[in-house]
């Protein structure tokens, strides 16, 4: 069943993607060479104790996956692209971390991620974040009312086919509200004017993620952190975002962000 929701409960959504927000921040400026992976989570984990706030992955039994989730942050670093599972890991220079975190506050949820270069970045590497993050401001975009969800899954696969990306059809967004997974799918791979009809108040979890060149994952032993299946290398961006009358409202923006454009595609500029 797809809920639509009031401007209230959008409010009570952003407050979470607010937190969200400030999190993904504070996790990049501290992501450095040298730091490890289990200080971020750590770091993460206080400063959802201090809000008040409720990690959606503690716990997180999905079918895959081995056992409930014991950690508040995905972290995946260079061919890891989804459900890195934060472990004993220190930073090199030229990783590529994904972070991706759920919370929620007072009942309502938010869901964002985005993608760094810690250290020296290559070129090919911020060329692949760079897409994600078009892609998901294409995606946010098409997240227009009258529009279809086949609308967003186009607007993706365009930024990705356009890179020369392959896409993976296996994860993708989500709806999203008073839990983390609701209704409907949204496949980073589509054709526009198909599906679901947008209506004001969707709320949706829109989640590029390309790696280099495949479109297949393979899980880790630990059942849980998904990799590119030929290792190369991945980015990996979403925010949740509700449809409204007017302009799509996007509930985890950080506050540095700048929102990508096509025209700064060659930018390196990360915010
Ligand atoms: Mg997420
Ligand atoms: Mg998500």
């Amino acid at each position: 069943m797809i809920e639509l929701k009031s401007p209230a409960e959008i409010e009570r959504m952003h407050v979470a993607g607010r937190f969200v927000a400030e999190v993904l921040t504070e996790v990049g400026r501290l992501a450095d060479v040298g730091v490890n992976l289990m200080d971020l989570e750590h770091h993460v984990r206080g400063m959802i104790e201090r809000r008040g706030a409720v990690s959606c992955y503690w716990d997180y039994s999905p079918s895959f996956g081995r056992g409930p989730f014991r950690n508040v942050i995905c972290l995946s670093v260079n061919d890891a692209v989804l459900h890195g599972l934060p472990h004993d890991y220190t930073l090199r220079d030229g990783d590529v971390l994904s972070a991706d975190l759920a919370v929620g506050i007072d009942g309502w949820v938010a869901d964002s991620a985005r993608t760094i270069v810690v250290g020296t970045a290559a070129e090919e590497d911020l060329r692949i974040i760079r897409a994600t993050e078009e892609a998901l401001e294409a995606a946010i975009e098409a997240a227009r009312p009258g529009n279809r969800i086949g609308d967003i899954s186009a607007a993706i696969w365009a930024v990705a086919r356009d890179y020369g990306y392959p896409v993976n059809t296996e994860f993708g967004g989500h709806g999203i509200g008073r839990t983390m997974h609701e209704d409907i799918h949204v496949s980073n791979k589509g054709r526009a004017g198909r599906g679901l009809e947008l209506r004001p108040g969707l709320t949706l979890a829109l989640e590029p993620w390309f790696a280099r060149t495949t479109d297949r994952i393979v899980y880790d032993p630990d059942g849980w952190t998904i990799r590119s299946a030929d290792g190369s290398r991945t980015a990996h961006s979403e925010h949740t975002i509700a449809v409204t009358e007017d302009a799509p409202l996007v509930l985890t923006r950080r506050e540095a962000e700048q929102p990508a454009t096509p025209s700064l595609r060659l930018s390196t500029k990360d915010a």
